[in-house]
């Protein structure tokens, strides 16, 4: 497909039963598919395996919405979240959809600056944004939305989201002790009692073994695509895997992974014919830290756009959400949920302290991707990552990694100034 004939199909009728406000969001509409016909489809050598995923963006606001609407008629709940923290598998398990609401666009800020305070993290304001002006049909159509206390921004936010749509939140131990562990555990059986409340059900064990099956293939599928990214010349760009982990976030999880492993497939074979989409002296570059929430594609144009290629994300939207898998050998629900609960507490944000593993996993995944230089990414007023990112410079000073931090937001102010910067360190790596 042309990048000129790309479009974000439009669903007003669908759209106006949701109560949006239709013609602002068929504005947004029509830009994300210009964007993304620019930025995507002028790619080129892209894997034929994209097209599902050009699919996904092109019915992003139409054919998913209407999966989930089918959904919902059954009785099942559509559950909005925030962080890689709260388990999809339990929302699964009672046969509903969990759904990532993280915002990564700037169209929604103004509306959050009505009431929030300019000077925190654009996610949050992008995210409250959608909700508030009625410019995203995945909030609409959410029965609750869970978040948690992961960081003060999101936290206090949830107090004033639940004016707008049914918010719960859940607890974040902030350490890793036993007490934590403990503390953490009574929250997700709060989360299982939520979910089946809300669809009149018990989850038996039988679901919810069914559940984290689905959900550790969808895990598996995203790090069979994590190794190939490791060749040589790389097999896809940073552009193409960034987006294809951001659709993991509201897609079908059984037909996503089957779809990711079917692109596995075609780079098995492009790597087995020493084929890529950079040539093999492209520099090759890791993205470490805070989560890019579609359709936040800055970085990585400015990147590739300058001839290197992005061969890992360790982000939420990227390694963090699906390196860890919980253990499917257990048979009762007291099991399952300790287990569960172990593999959610791997995942190594930067709200918790100390946070040692995170820098141990940098480096480990800047090794295993054959990355040459690692670019630390936070978004302004993300106080957690943007002091965490002292001690990833300091390890990759200290093991001679070309490193360089970037802070920014959604607006395109500062690509300039970014392009600038990228364009010296991708000199850097050159030698
Ligand atoms: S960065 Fe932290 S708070 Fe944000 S989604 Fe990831 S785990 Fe949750
Ligand atoms: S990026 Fe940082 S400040 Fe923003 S929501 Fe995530 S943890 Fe909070």
């Amino acid at each position: 497909m042309s990048s000129t004939a790309f479009e974000v199909k439009a669903y007003p009728e669908m759209w106006e039963s949701l109560n949006m406000d239709v013609p602002r969001f068929d504005k947004a509409r029509q830009m994300l598919g210009e964007v993304y016909g620019k930025m995507y489809l002028s790619q080129p050598d892209r894997p034929q395996n994209m097209a599902y995923f050009d699919e996904m963006i092109s019915e992003i606001f139409g054919g998913r919405i209407k999966e989930m609407l089918d959904v919902k008629k059954t009785g099942k709940p559509v559950v909005g979240t925030f962080c890689v923290y709260i388990p999809e598998e339990i929302v699964v398990a009672a046969g509903g959809i969990c759904v990532g609401l993280c915002g990564g666009s700037q169209g929604p800020i103004p509306d959050a600056e009505k009431i929030l305070p300019r000077n925190i993290c654009p996610m949050v304001k992008s995210a409250y944004g959608f909700k508030a002006g009625r410019i995203c049909p995945y909030f609409q159509i959410v029965d609750f939305v869970y978040g948690e206390t992961t960081c003060d921004a999101k936290k206090k936010t949830w107090e004033i989201l639940d004016r707008l749509v049914p918010t719960y939140v859940m607890e974040i131990p902030q350490m890793k002790n036993k007490r934590d562990k403990t503390l953490w555990l009574e929250e997700v059986k709060d989360f299982k009692a939520k979910v089946e409340e809300v669809c009149k059900t018990s989850i038996s064990a039988n679901d919810l073994a069914g559940a984290i099956k689905v959900i550790n293939d969808k895990r598996r599928a995203l790090q069979r695509l994590t190794g190939i990214r490791s060749a040589n010349p790389a097999p896809i760009s940073g552009k193409d895997a960034l987006l294809i982990e951001q659709i993991a976030f509201y897609d079908e999880p059984v037909r996503f992974a089957q779809k990711v492993n079917a692109l596995c497939v075609e780079l098995e074979h492009r790597i087995a014919n020493g084929e890529g989409v950079a040539p093999a002296a492209a520099p090759r570059v890791m993205v470490s830290g805070t989560p890019m929430a579609l359709p936040n594609w800055k970085v990585h144009n400015l990147v590739e756009t300058a001839g290197a290629v992005i061969v890992n994300e360790e982000s939420c939207i990227g390694t963090r959400y699906f390196k860890d898998l919980i253990d499917e050998n257990t048979s009762d629900i007291d099991s399952q949920l300790e287990v569960l609960t172990d593999r959610y507490m791997q995942i190594d944000c930067s709200c918790f302290t100390p946070n040692n593993e995170r820098v141990d996993q940098v480096l480990k995944e800047y090794k295993d991707s054959n990355a040459q230089g690692i670019l630390h990414y936070s978004l302004q007023f993300c106080h957690t990552y943007n002091i965490e990112e002292i001690k990833i410079r300091e390890a990759c000073e200290k093991e001679g990694i070309p490193y360089l931090s970037i802070e920014s937001d959604y607006s395109p102010e500062d690509v300039g100034q970014l392009q600038t910067r990228i364009e010296a360190f991708l000199e850097q790596i050159r030698g």
